[in-house]
């Protein structure tokens, strides 16, 4: 049976962990090929054996989402070697100023600090990578994209934070509220060209950005719960099954929206 992406092109920032390594695999079980980009070699070097795997060829790409240049490069690279961009999935982010994934951030000073304490540098940094080094990457693959004249899908990886609020988390929650917005403005200016843009606002999800609110105990219980209606946290696999979707032809008739995988936090 023909894989629902069969001889796509995926380029996936963030493809080093969690999120966007889930959905790098998930895509190559449908038949995609994968270009990974991140800061991280080492883990992103794994996702690339994990989708070779599969059978499909996939490259990895030492990116900052940071850096306009970049930006351009990872498109660039993801043309020269597969001839074409199809899907971008902007699944890099961070949740606080100096952020590495996997960290322990209970030691982090940039986290969980309220407007009226909050260094300015980290509220930029955050805006840095979640917010303009969404719009950096997009614009680069959407340049390709359009210069390619297929078509394509562009899906963000925002969060349920985009709408929900928690004392502390300005800087992410705006981000990530912005990076809907930014959805839907790209949305209609790139519809003529047959892209379409959306979003994914993810629920708790089981990776290692969320480790430290796993280990709350306080936390979970609640989330468990009072907050999710399904009773568990989210797996990557839940939101890399989104995007595989959004990536689909069968999500032809979508743009500018947010999907929310989520366990029904929202039925409150
Ligand atoms: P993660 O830490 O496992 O993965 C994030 C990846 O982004 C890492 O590989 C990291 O190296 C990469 N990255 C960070 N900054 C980068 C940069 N400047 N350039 C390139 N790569 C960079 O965390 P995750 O949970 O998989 O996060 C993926 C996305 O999902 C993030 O945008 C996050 O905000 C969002 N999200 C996560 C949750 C959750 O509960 N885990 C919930 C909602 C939204």
């Amino acid at each position: 049976m023909p894989g629902r992406l069969d001889g796509k092109i995926a380029v996936i920032t963030g493809g080093a962990s969690g999120i966007g390594r889930a959905t790098a695999v998930r895509f190559a079980e449908e038949g995609a090929y994968v270009v990974v980009a991140d800061l991280l070699a080492g883990r992103g070097a794994e996702t690339v054996q994990a989708v070779e795997r599969l059978g499909r060829r996939a490259i990895f790409v030492l990116t900052n989402i940071k850096e306009e240049h970049d930006c351009e490069a990872l498109a660039a690279a993801a043309v020269a070697e597969f001839g074409r961009i199809d899907v971008l999935v902007a699944a890099a982010g961070i949740m606080y100023a100096g952020y590495v994934s996997g960290d322990d951030p209970t030691t982090a000073g940039a986290l969980g600090r309220h407007v009226v304490d909050k260094a300015l540098e980290h509220w930029q940094e955050v805006l840095a990578v979640n917010l303009t080094g969404t719009m950096l990457t997009e614009r680069a693959v959407a340049r390709r994209m359009i210069g390619a004249g297929k078509g394509g899908s562009i899906i963000n990886i925002a969060s349920h934070g985009a709408k929900t609020v928690r004392p502390g988390s300005a800087d992410y929650r705006a981000s990530k509220a912005g990076v809907w917005m930014l959805t839907k403005v790209l949305a209609v200016e790139l519809a003529p060209h047959k892209i379409r843009v959306n979003a994914i606002g993810p629920g708790l999800i089981d990776t290692p950005m969320s480790e430290y609110i796993q280990r709350d105990e306080a936390v979970m219980q609640n989330w468990l719960e009072n907050v999710s209606p399904l009773g568990r946290i989210g797996r990557p696999e839940d939101v890399a099954n989104t995007a595989l979707f959004l990536a689909s032809e069968e999500a032809s008739f979508y743009t500018g929206e947010i999907l929310f995988p989520t366990g029904g936090i929202f039925t409150g």
